[in-house]
């Protein structure tokens, strides 16, 4: 169990509480936080102040995502909006667009990887070739950093599966990264074509929709044996974790208040039972079917637990 964070203070907070490190850390949040785009000396600051805060445990940065729902309020690194900003210039696609923006980043993670356990992950990786283009940048700021003579360190890279197109070749991705890291909030807004930040049709990206369940039991099939880790909000939806572990994902990265409830619940689940349980709600025809099926099966473990998160009358 690992812990998503935004902001830097949040890395010693959640090792404190338990967490095995930081599997997610919004790099964003820091360009959000300020009118322009920190420079590589201050973001290597703040990344080194993170990886002090959960040492020995790894931090894995995120490089930065924005665009989308995440837009700057100004400077130079503000992203054009379309009309459809979550299809748009947004997260990698932005850094290989600004490699200006891109490069400092990188350059400050590996600089901070050398004085604790950095990852670099990548955000709505779509392809293989935006995946290559982005390795080949990272290692050419590795072979920049050694030609000045700087402290770096070569860090593990990953890529986000958050994307359809993703999720259905992730073997082809899994082959070409250290690790991966499935972001479910933005899977399901792809999967079910609802807007993440839209009120209006926010009940409808449901997690437990048996389409999404399709495409997770691709995703833990196809990485073989690459380390893959679950960040999105779903890992820490209190219904949907038995069912995300008995499609088979062991490392779950969730929001800080959730450490507490999901530890208790994988404490009380039976492993070996839930792989039927994941294989029966993939065959369910809605959201509704498997939540139905869910509390029939384990209502007697968790059912306490569900009433602490307040979701008895879902
Ligand atoms: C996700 O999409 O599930 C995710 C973890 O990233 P974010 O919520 O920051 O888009
Ligand atoms: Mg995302």
């Amino acid at each position: 169990m690992l812990a998503n964070i935004e902001l830097p203070s949040e890395a010693a907070a959640a090792c404190a509480q338990g967490a095995a490190g930081v599997g997610l850390y919004r790099t964003e949040f820091l360009f959000l936080e300020r009118g322009a785009a920190p420079d590589e000396d201050a973001q290597l600051e703040v990344y080194r102040e993170v990886l002090r805060g959960a040492a020995p445990s790894p931090v894995v940065f995120r490089t930065f995502d924005l665009g989308g729902d995440k837009v700057p309020s100004g400077g130079a690194h503000r992203a054009a909006v379309g009309q459809n900003p979550a299809l748009g210039l947004r997260a990698l696609r932005l850094a290989l667009r600004r490699p200006d923006l891109f490069r400092a980043q990188v350059r400050a993670i590996l600089r901070a990887g050398a004085e604790g356990d950095a990852r670099l992950l990548l955000p709505l990786v779509t392809n293989v070739e935006e995946l290559r283009l982005a390795r080949s940048i990272v290692e050419s700021c590795a072979r920049e950093l050694e030609a000045e003579g700087r402290a770096h360190a070569r860090v593990p890279l990953g890529a986000m599966v958050e994307v359809p197109a993703a999720a259905l070749l992730v073997d082809r991705l899994a082959a070409e990264v250290d690790f991966l890291s499935v972001g479910t909030n933005d899977l399901v807004q792809y999967t079910l074509a609802v807007d993440r930040c839209d009120p209006d049709v926010a009940s409808l990206a449901d997690p437990l929709d048996p389409a999404v369940l399709a495409l997770l039991r691709i995703v833990a099939a196809g990485a073989g044996e690459r380390e893959i880790t679950m960040c999105g909000d779903m890992a820490a939806d209190p219904l949907a974790l038995p069912v995300v572990l008995g499609i088979g994902f062991r490392r779950l990265s969730v929001p800080l208040a959730s450490l507490p409830f999901v530890a208790e619940g994988v404490r009380r689940l039976d492993g070996a039972s839930l792989a039927a349980l994941a294989a029966d709600a993939a065959r369910a025809s809605s959201a509704a079917e498997v939540r139905a099926l869910v509390r029939e099966r384990l209502s007697g473990v968790l059912g306490s637990l569900w009433t602490e998160q307040g979701i008895d009358g879902r």
